[in-house]
């Protein structure tokens, strides 16, 4: 059976920030069809729900992973070993499941797949990916973003 790894929020699981979902219909609905796993890269890497929003601080998740940017807080507390620790463990799980694509939320520091806010905490949004996203992608898992499904 082909199974694939999702952003445990889209399925309604409450990890996000601010303790709430970002449950998305069209992906509670794929989940009669297909067998999704659902991974909370922020969560996997010990921080804690509710957290203070995080942002990647001079470039994407490619540049977090070649430990070029970094993850800082609203309050201003670097959280990048703890996106690194939530990107190795979600590939763990990959690798356990033999999954081959990655469903992501959009926007996210480490699960969006496309665009990422750009570190200023100020809503203003530059293309990339996420932290996880990156990781998953330079080991051959295909993304795709929620808005795609
Ligand atoms: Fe959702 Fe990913 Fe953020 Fe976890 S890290 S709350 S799965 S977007």
């Amino acid at each position: 059976m082909k199974m694939k790894l999702i952003s445990a929020c889209l399925l309604g699981v409450k990890c996000r920030w601010n303790g709430e979902d970002n449950k998305n219909d069209r992906a509670i609905e794929l989940l009669k069809k297909e067998t999704l796993i659902p991974v909370c890269p922020e969560q996997l890497g010990g921080l804690p729900t509710p957290r203070p929003r995080q942002e990647i601080l001079g470039g994407t998740g490619k540049e977090v992973l070649e430990k070029k940017a970094k993850v800082i807080t609203e309050e201003g507390e670097d959280v990048t070993s703890k996106f690194l620790r939530g990107a190795e463990e979600t590939l763990k799980m990959a690798r356990f499941y033999g999954a081959k694509e990655f469903i992501g939320k959009a926007l996210s520091p480490s699960c969006s797949c496309s665009k990422i806010y750009d570190g200023t905490h100020s809503g203003k949004l530059m293309a990339g990916r996420g932290v996880t996203a990156e990781l998953l992608l330079r080991n051959g898992i295909t993304l795709r973003e929620e808005e795609d499904l």
